[in-house]
């Protein structure tokens, strides 16, 4: 495999801004590691979708999205949407239904920067992405949140063995590859057969990986652990929204929610997508900043090596993290690390740190 096919879903809010970053510094990457260049695919999505197709998410990206090896989703504002596209299962939930892309992984590792609470976290959350308690997405059709009477609302988690035994291996194999320590986060004491099915098969797997170390946390004990201890986790696997809310706080703790990058997988696909959402306050400010897209256009990059037995693209994985750290390192940061730099201003950086090193 050498040239790539790839998506670039722009979003809303920052995305316009930190999206194309993240495409800059990795054409830059695959140059300096002598890969092909990447066929960029450009598609519609979010709010300017709404305006020029009627839906934020057409029809015609998910068939171009089904013809390529991957794509790069910028943040989407849906919950500004006007109706009836709000009550719609937002965008990016929408793809990872329809693609069943079961796997979001989600570093959580600070790049320096002086501000990070916790600096030497280096931990990662491999969330379930399909089911558990986010109840909009558990359903074949129509959503899993109803309500009976204007003041009852009811929502279902669901929880199946295929998908916990699916994320539980892509955990430990996770694992394997770096410290072999594995948490798993439940609230089994208090829900005993969903999340105790979580935690009981997640244990079933780990028999199967006895070379790993496994502990399990509940979900509350968890935020105070990560708050007064989060280097000592290595991988954490839990349930999607659990895994949500966690990945912002480990994410914050290890410098910014900035830096925060996330894929989200399935066995053939893969989608690199930030951690963080559009971030509103900021947009069109040129404050953003576009570490964690441009780290998660390099899990990307890695996660295209490793499927297609590709050294180029996954050296230039190594390099598109090694640029964003020299460039911090060098004192070039965004406001939200200390810095000064604008959006375009550090992705400048990268590149050109990336490009004297061809
Ligand atoms: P969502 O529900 O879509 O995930 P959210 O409500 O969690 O969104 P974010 O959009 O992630 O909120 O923003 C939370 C805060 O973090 C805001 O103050 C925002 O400006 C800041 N923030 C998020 N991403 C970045 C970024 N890339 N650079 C700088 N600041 C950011």
């Amino acid at each position: 495999m050498s040239r790539y096919r790839l998506g670039v879903l722009t979003g809303d809010g920052i995305g316009p801004e930190i999206v194309p970053a993240a495409v800059r510094v990795v054409d830059a990457a695959l140059a300096a590691a002598g890969a092909d260049r990447i066929d960029w695919q450009v598609l519609p999505l979010g709010a300017s979708a709404i305006a020029e197709h009627g839906s934020a998410l057409p029809a015609t990206t998910v068939e171009a999205l089904a013809e390529l090896d991957g794509w790069l989703l910028g943040p989407h504002d849906s919950a500004a949407y006007p109706e009836p596209f709000r009550s719609q299962l937002n965008p990016s939930g929408a793809i990872r239904k329809h693609f069943d892309l079961y796997a979001n992984i989600r570093p959580a590792r600070g790049v320096g920067g002086g501000r990070a609470i916790a600096p030497d976290t280096d931990l990662v959350i491999v969330r379930e992405n399909t089911e558990g308690f986010y109840a909009d997405r558990n359903t074949y059709a129509g959503t899993g949140e109803f309500m009976p009477t204007p003041d009852v609302a009811i929502a279902m988690g669901v929880f199946t063995r295929p998908a916990i035994e699916r994320i539980a291996r892509t955990a430990f194999e996770l694992a394997r590859r770096r410290r072999k320590k594995l948490t798993i986060v439940h609230k089994a004491n208090v829900l005993q057969l969903t999340s105790g099915l979580f935690k009981r098969i997640c244990l079933e797997v780990a028999e199967t990986y006895p070379d790993v170390d496994v502990d399990d946390v509940h979900i509350d004990a968890m935020t105070v652990h990560l708050l007064r201890r989060a280097s000592s986790f290595d991988v954490v696997v839990t349930e999607n929204m659990f895994g949500d809310i966690l990945s912002e706080l480990a994410g914050e703790l290890a410098g910014s929610l900035g830096i925060a990058p996330s894929i989200n997988a399935s066995d053939d696909r893969c989608m690199a997508q930030a951690s963080h959402g559009s971030a509103p306050d900021i947009a069109g400010t040129g404050q953003a900043n576009p570490v964690a897209m441009i780290l998660s256009a390099g899990m990307l990059m890695h996660w295209l090596g490793t499927r297609h037995g590709d050294a180029r693209a996954a050296d230039a994985a190594l390099r598109i993290e090694d640029g964003v750290r020299a460039a911090v390192r060098g004192g070039i940061s965004t406001r939200d690390l200390g810095g000064t730099a604008s959006t375009d201003g550090f992705t400048d950086a990268v590149v050109e740190w990336i490009a004297a090193r061809s």
